[in-house]
């Protein structure tokens, strides 16, 4: 997902609290609760804070008392970052990286704030993302492009460059050692082409970002999960995306860990729902090609077909206002993305 600026309902209360770090807050102190999951093999989600609980999720990996971030929120997430590291017993100075999947503000346009908090993490970054951390020009101005200067400076804030020093360029196959446990990068476009997936040895588990779709646990049914491709612009590449998920797979992870929103089990059945949903964004951006100026309502129709198709076949507990709430921004994102991806002559 790149960033929904309006349109999301709360489908989620504030209480819909799975864990949050409140041994050392006050019990009347809610502005400084933070909701944190914690997982096997030193690993964490934080919720970020944007737009709704649930929705976007910062993970952290803790080894021999030191720390990777990955992907950090927006500028307004640092301090529960920073909550969660105290409440673990932990400084800001056992925090050796920080790493981004992609460059998606949702994903990174906190980074810049919180590693200035951070004395001793490095970033790591995609090669293509790596320019834009340093220089966040480009990015702030294609979020104004997208939602109107206004609207970015209220979601956003002042996006904090990166020193060019303290960054660290992931290259496909590249490794890093937070205390010896080593983390493989590879690069997976589709979604984004500076989306990179973390492969985490030591649990075998994967941090996918946003190339193993949106996976919202609202939607949990039965204790089944669900995933969603998410075609939000510039990007989208559906062949780059059936190639990433396949090198995904290939990995055999016992556990995915997506940004929206945190960890994934079932991985087979839901790899073949994301090639099928891809395959049907695909489709549709092909059927409303030549749709003239009617194609971006032509599209949010399709896409919000596919929703409600995947809605009646889990079976989800909720009305279609509650599902459509859900996925306000996504439909509108993925509509934006295929549209740009067919005026790129992708579906040549
Ligand atoms: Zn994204």
């Amino acid at each position: 997902m790149l960033a929904p600026a309006s349109g999301r309902a709360g489908a989620a209360a504030e209480q819909v609290t799975i864990g949050h770090v409140a041994s050392s807050i006050g019990a009347l102190d809610f502005t400084r609760m933070v909701h944190v999951i914690d997982y096997e093999f030193g690993i964490s989600a934080i919720d970020s804070g944007y737009q709704r609980p649930l929705l976007a999720a910062i993970h952290m990996i803790v080894e021999g008392g030191r720390v990777a971030i990955i992907d950090t929120g927006v500028n307004s997430s640092a301090p529960r970052v920073l909550a969660a590291l105290r409440d673990k017993g932990l400084r800001p100075e056992q925090v050796d990286y920080v790493i981004l999947t992609h460059i998606h503000l949702d994903h990174a346009g906190g980074a810049g704030l919180l590693l200035a908090q951070l004395p001793n993490a490095r970033l790591t970054v995609h090669p293509r993302g790596a320019r834009h951390m340093v220089d966040p020009s480009k990015l702030i101005e294609s979020t104004i492009a997208v939602y109107g200067a206004e609207e970015a400076r209220r979601t956003y804030g002042e996006i904090v460059p990166v020193p060019r020093e303290r960054i660290i360029e992931t290259v496909h196959q590249s490794t890093l050692k937070l205390d010896g446990r080593e983390f493989v990068f590879f690069d997976t476009p589709g979604h984004a082409r500076h989306h990179v997936c973390v492969f985490d040895a030591k649990s075998g588990h994967l941090f996918a970002g946003d190339t193993f779709g949106l996976s919202y646990r609202e939607l949990d049914c039965n204790g089944r999960q669900f995933a969603f491709p998410t075609t939000s612009p510039t990007q989208f590449d559906p062949l780059a995306a059936h190639r990433s998920l396949e090198l995904i797979l290939g990995l055999k992870p016992g556990a995915i860990y997506v940004t929206h929103y945190s960890q994934v089990r079932d991985i087979v059945r839901i790899g073949a729902d994301m090639h099928r949903l891809i395959e049907a964004h695909e489709q549709l951006a092909r059927r409303e090609r030549d749709a003239g100026a009617a194609r971006h309502e032509s599209l949010k129709v399709g896409v919000t077909e596919i929703v409600m198709g995947e809605a009646q076949r889990y079976g989800w507990k909720l009305t279609r206002e509650q599902v459509l709430g859900i996925f306000a921004g996504d439909i509108e994102l993925n509509a934006q993305g295929l549209a740009i991806w067919l005026d790129a002559s992708g579906a040549d």
